[in-house]
């Protein structure tokens, strides 16, 4: 049952990406592109071509440590929201590229320029790709994260379902051409500046999503649209986020994080390991073996 159920949606997302290039190849304005010279190459793929393999018994590295003994949930350090966004940007996590030149979001330079400087505004941030793509792991037909994340996010998974709450995984890595896809499709073209301004308070624009290094997740409770209202919500949020930071994972986008991109995004969470969790606000002074490890 679940091999058909898989084979389902394999087909599919197999299918949806074969309508969105052969949409791109008979309809190359489609995305509002004013000129396609060389601009439908690839530079980084949008859920393949690399084969990842499925997560199982990964070897523990120092990003996937579990709590060290003694250390429960209530040990965790509190995070206020703009710490919670600086702890995602200075973890030094493994395999990501540096950064390229921008990617196009308009293919426009001059609206492209505005949208940077108003993303820039909002507090988005440019955020890496991958560095070596088949180091990442395939955790759903199409989904894939970065290894500790993978493994990161099985253990909340099942974590969550030992309380009783279904969790889904509704979006993983995603790479330019589908983060542009993404971000453009409520708006059309030629776009306006307001129009596009207004889509970044939902999304962020090609080159500044977190979802692009891999470390990201958006996930939702079986049976329930509005994540932030559901118990599993409930359940992962309390206690500034404990049952998250013990795997690892820290609020996204949380309620009181200022100036950060988009509007609190209840549904998204990323990856920075306990260890960073841990250590933040620990001065590294030697004193303690785990935060200068
Ligand atoms: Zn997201």
């Amino acid at each position: 049952m679940s091999a058909l159920v898989s084979t389902d949606r394999r087909l599919a997302w197999a299918a949806a990406t074969l309508a969105f290039a052969v949409g791109a190849l008979v309809s190359p304005n489609a995305a509002g592109a004013s000129s396609i010279d060389g601009q439908w190459h690839i530079t980084d793929p949008v859920v393949g071509p690399w084969d990842p393999p499925r997560t199982t018994h990964e070897p523990e590295s120092r990003w996937q440590k579990l709590p060290p003994a003694g250390v429960d949930s209530l040990s965790f350090p509190h995070f206020t929201g703009p710490e919670f966004n600086e702890l995602f940007t200075t973890a030094e996590l493994p395999n990501l590229s540096s950064l390229s030149a921008a990617p196009t979001i308009t293919y426009s330079d001059e609206m492209d320029e505005h949208i940077r400087a108003e993303a820039i505004e909002r507090g988005y941030q440019r955020r890496p790709l991958p560095a070596d793509y088949a180091l990442m792991r395939l955790i759903d037909d199409g989904l894939t994260l970065q290894r500790p994340a993978a493994a990161a996010w099985l253990a909340l998974q099942q974590d969550a379902a030992e309380h009783g709450f279904e969790l889904e995984l509704n979006s993983a890595y995603r790479g330019h051409r589908y983060q542009r896809q993404l971000f453009l499709r409520p708006i059309k073209a030629p776009y306006e500046f307001d129009d596009v301004a207004d889509r970044m308070k939902m999304s962020a624009p090609p080159g500044y999503s977190k979802h692009h290094t891999g470390y990201a997740i958006d996930i939702g409770q079986s049976g329930y649209h509005d994540f932030g209202s559901s118990p599993a919500y409930e359940w992962i949020s309390a206690g500034n986020f404990a049952n998250a930071k013990k795997h690892g994972w820290i609020p996204s986008y949380p309620p009181d994080g200022g100036r950060q991109g988009p509007e609190p995004e209840p549904w998204e969470f990323t990856y920075v390991g306990v260890e960073a969790i841990l250590c933040f606000h620990q001065p590294p002074t030697g004193d303690d073996p785990l935060c200068t490890a």
